[in-house]
């Protein structure tokens, strides 16, 4: 839906679709992630996202924006797989071209890579998504609860 026609809507029935105050442009999505990605608050960019691994902290440090609201859930994880499985498998058939290596060597090479990789990926790509989240004013991101009925057709609603 574009931001045109949401602002239409709105203005027949504010109370359904629950905007928050600030237009949707004030949170640039890709601004939103990168801040994180890098374990910055996407709204100041200076507080901490993460207060210990993977645990987003309640709200900003600095300024004090709510960050609880995210519902990250497996997003993060299924991005990672896709991420570390291309490049050990890309890594992988590259090496068996180049050399030929045992399947204790090439246990030994990528076990601990899809590891390490996937743990040193997993917070930043989590940065990320609740950055996007946020940006989108999901999840009560935009001064509201999720209310699934809002979202269902009218001939769905019962
Ligand atoms: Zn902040």
């Amino acid at each position: 839906m574009k931001d045109g026609d949401r602002m239409n809507e709105t203005s027949s029935d504010v109370a359904t679709l629950h905007l928050g105050d600030t237009p949707i442009r004030d949170r640039p999505i890709g601004r939103s992630i990168g801040r994180g990605l890098f374990n910055r608050c996407p709204n100041c960019g200076q507080g901490r996202m993460f207060g210990r691994f993977l645990k987003v902290n309640d709200t900003c440090t600095t300024c004090g924006e709510a960050l609880h609201h995210h519902r990250a859930d497996d997003f993060p994880p299924y991005i990672v797989v896709t991420i570390v499985g291309h490049l050990v498998l890309g890594g992988f058939m590259m090496t068996e071209m180049l050399v030929s290596l045992s399947n204790w060597q090439h246990l030994a090479i990528w076990v601990p890579i899809t590891v390490l990789g996937s743990l040193a990926l997993m917070q930043p790509v989590k940065g990320g998504v609740v950055g996007l989240q946020w940006a989108l004013r999901m999840h009560g991101f935009g001064g509201h609860e999720d209310r699934p009925e809002d979202e269902l057709p009218a001939q769905d609603r019962t």
